[in-house]
């Protein structure tokens, strides 16, 4: 006997490869997928062949799943060939034998066939339960010397189908049991094993990277109320929703978990004290806004956050999980449906001003400019500046969510100065530009500013830095400054006196929020008004509440008479625009025409 058909015959001692399938199958310290390849290995060399692959049939298409390859068949494209290498055992659910590939008629006109010069083919479909994964695929390049493949071989190669499929529904039993274990079943989210062990992965990951994360606990309010009035489906609703509603507020990479009855852990990345706070504000606004519908009706539902810091220098996140939980308490001793998250003594109110004060600081508050529009010619024809207050992640927190904060601690005229600077420069820049100096620009002013003498004073140096002389400009007088009526009240003569230099230098003046106040008229004869701003609740309610409709255009007809242009704020459909315009207002701001833009 020669040497080759003396390892020939060793090759095709069945009992002998068999047993070296087995030693492998029950080899434990290997993983499974180092046993496949191993595996594949083992009966390609066994075999006498070129290439063994398993393709795996996913979404009506082919993948390699592994792949040993002498060839270098599958370097590019694969999925044509895999296709057609594949197919038919999984349609036909039956293995295929081909000793003559060039000459088939199913493979023929494959390319990567014929230009590989492949000729010996064998194809086992692979069941996983009673669903068929794919494809175990040999191949050959040289015809077998003579014979075909025994029926040992094919045993032998349906034994290792066997054996993969065996070993991949192992894994997806392991793979649904582990979602199972880690998932919550009310709501779908992680659970609190699941939250603990991805905890252990963002530790590492902050030690790794040098930088801390935050976490907040979130704990509905008076939930066992919701529970005793509805009953607990409704409560599971509730949970349902809240969840739901929490993991979308979320920002990207930030995730949520159920950590036990109504309470949440939520995990926000990369975050200082400021942006933690600002990222759970959101969550706590969203569900606060968000309707949370039930069989029983709506229901209305808050929560409570308490947000802990972890450094990267932590030794685990015990401390960050307790001091996120004291802050809790004190949330819900601070009267609920708010986030605490700095020293717990500190209010949420105090912690805010501190990141507004940072944020005034290293210049990022901002404004944002909404367009305000001719209602008859559809022309924009003026913008009001906003304030927005940047975070260190990019975002923008609107200035309805800190403008309170800042008032009681004193801050916002701060807010308005840096809003009135910017708003100022952007003007004089688009009048050099060439842009229409009829374009109005609004600019909002509160008392607690007009208030301060040395503001007002720097205000008009600023704006003589700006354009020497007045504020006129070909006639025309860009920036209208609004004044909120609701403030107006408190003393109103002082007010029209703090107002005075404003006026003189050239600033219009516009009155806001109008339909909100109880004087609203007396002022309009008063102070020099040249724009009214109707309240946009009023808008809203319009179309649905005669009354408010008739309110709407008596504001109308007076301001005519007295030469004000009227600006309806909130407009927010084409059907309200057209009504508003019908009506004989004068100029429309709201989403339907565009929103705030930095
Ligand atoms: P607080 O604002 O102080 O948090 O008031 P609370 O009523 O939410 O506080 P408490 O912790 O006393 O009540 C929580 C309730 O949540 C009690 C418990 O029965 C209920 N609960 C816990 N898990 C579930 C759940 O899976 N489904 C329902 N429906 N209720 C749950
Ligand atoms: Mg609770
Ligand atoms: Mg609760």
């Amino acid at each position: 006997m020669t040497q080759q058909s003396t390892l020939l015959s060793q090759a095709r001692n069945q009992s002998a490869r068999l047993q070296a399938l087995w030693q492998l199958a029950t080899n434990r310290s290997k993983s499974d997928e180092e046993k496949a390849m191993l595996m594949l290995t083992l009966a390609r060399d066994a075999l006498e062949l070129d290439t063994a692959l398993i393709g795996e049939a996913k979404e009506g298409h082919f993948v390699i799943r592994y792949l040993v390859d002498n060839l270098g068949l599958f370097q590019g494209d694969e999925v044509c060939p895999l296709e057609a290498l594949c197919s038919a055992a999984t349609q036909g659910a039956q293995s295929y034998y081909f000793y003559h590939m060039q000459e088939s008629e199913q493979f023929q006109n494959v390319e990567v066939v014929r230009s590989s010069g492949l000729q010996v083919y064998a194809g086992v479909p692979i069941w996983v339960g009673d669903e068929i994964f794919g494809t175990l695929v040999f191949l050959r390049r040289q015809c077998l010397a003579g014979h075909e493949f025994s029926n040992d071989d094919k045993v032998f190669m349906e034994l290792l189908a066997n054996w993969f499929g065996l070993m991949l529904l192992r894994t997806r039993q392991t793979q649904a049991l582990q979602t199972q274990a880690l998932t919550d079943a009310l709501t779908g989210l992680p659970n609190r094993r699941a939250a603990e062990l991805r905890f252990v992965e963002e530790i590492a990951r902050a030690r790794r990277d040098d930088c801390g994360f935050s976490i907040a606990v979130a704990d509905l309010d008076r939930f066992k109320l919701i529970n005793d009035n509805f009953g607990h489906g409704v409560g599971d609703e509730v949970l349902q929703h809240a969840s739901r509603t929490m993991r979308a507020a979320l920002r990207e990479g930030d995730w949520i978990a159920r950590w036990g009855g109504e309470e949440f852990i939520l995990f926000l990345h990369h975050s200082n004290g400021d942006d933690a706070y600002a990222a759970v504000e959101r969550v706590r606004l969203a569900l606060r806004t968000r309707p949370c519908k039930t069989r029983s009706g709506n229901v209305e539902v808050t929560s409570s956050f308490g947000v802990g810091e972890f450094q990267s220098g932590d030794a685990d996140i015990s401390r960050t999980l307790s001091d996120a939980d004291g802050r809790l308490y004190e949330a819900k001793r601070h009267g609920r449906d708010c986030v605490v998250a700095s020293d717990g003594r500190e209010g949420t109110t105090l912690w805010r001003a501190g990141m507004l004060q940072r944020a005034l600081q290293e210049h990022r508050v901002v404004a944002a400019y909404q367009v305000i529009v001719d209602l008859v010619t559809g022309k924009p024809v003026a913008d009001e500046a906003l304030a927005r207050m940047i975070m260190s992640d990019g975002s923008a927190i609107p200035a309805g969510e800190f403008i309170e904060a800042a008032e009681g601690v004193n801050l916002i005229h701060e807010v308005d100065r840096t809003i009135v600077r910017q708003a100022m420069a952007r003007c004089t820049s688009s009048l050099e530009n060439g842009s229409d100096p009829g374009f109005a620009h609004f600019v909002n002013l509160s008392p607690q500013f007009l208030a301060r003498k040395e503001l007002v004073e720097q205000m008009l140096e600023y704006a003589v830095s700006m354009c020497p002389g007045n504020i006129e400009f070909r006639g025309s007088r860009p920036i209208v400054l609004e004044i909120t009526e609701r403030q107006l009240l408190s003393d109103f003569e002082r007010m029209r006196q703090d107002l005075q230099p404003l006026l003189d230098f050239g600033f219009r003046l516009a009155l806001d929020d109008f339909g909100s106040g109880y004087s609203s008229f007396l002022y309009l004869a008063e102070l020099p008004v040249s724009f009214l701003k109707i309240e946009g609740w009023m808008v809203q309610n319009m179309r649905s509440n005669e009354r408010v409709r008739h309110m709407v255009e008596s504001m109308v007809s007076l301001s005519r008479r007295l030469g004000i242009t009227t600006i309806a704020e909130f407009v927010e459909d084409g059907e309200t625009a057209k009504m508003l315009r019908d009506m004989g207002v004068d100029w429309g701001q709201g989403y339907y025409f565009g929103k705030p833009e930095l």
